[in-house]
């Protein structure tokens, strides 16, 4: 069976992050900050995964002063508004877009730490299977495949080394 491998693309959504953020915040009594709004700004220029102090370097990088305390507790306040989801990665917690982005499963590279996304309707429909047959209603999931990628794999290769002699 061939399977996609194609990167995946964001959906189309009808508030921006922010305004949705901004909703959230409301509800719960707070204001959306202008710190808050730049961080969820720069977390939604691009889809990647990030930790907590990657995006403190990054935004310090960019000459925004967003302090380590406000990007860790805006980082949870985002996850618990669904726009970013939690990645347990073996060696580190990254965050993703989650709002406006489809539903997927990933790899890790145990060797390199990348991190690849894919999407499978199989995996889709066994959970889905797993969850009626416990009288489950789902609502997500973790797939996590840990191995090498190519690249690793190859630099790691016995022919690769007898090359270097
Ligand atoms: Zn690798
Ligand atoms: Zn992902």
């Amino acid at each position: 069976m061939e399977l996609p491998r194609e990167p995946l693309k964001p959906l189309t959504v009808s508030d921006a992050p922010v305004e949705k953020f901004r909703e959230f915040l409301e509800i719960r009594g707070e204001k959306l900050t202008d710190r808050r709004r730049v961080l969820v700004e720069h977390v939604f220029n691009s889809h990647k995964h990030f930790d907590a102090d990657e995006l403190v370097r990054d935004l310090h990088d960019a000459g925004q002063k967003v302090s380590r305390a406000t990007v860790y507790r805006t980082l949870r306040l985002l996850v618990e508004a669904g726009l970013l989801r939690e990645l347990r990665l073996t060696n580190r917690s990254a965050f993703e877009h989650d709002y406006g982005y489809p539903t997927h499963d990933h790899l890790h590279c145990t060797s390199c730490h990348r991190v690849v996304e894919f999407r499978n309707d199989e995996i889709l429909r066994l959970r889905d299977a797993i969850s009626r047959a416990h009288g489950f209603r789902p609502s997500g999931h973790r797939f996590l495949i840990e191995g090498v990628c190519p690249t690793c794999s190859r630099s790691h290769s016995p022919r690769r080394r007898l090359d270097l002699i």
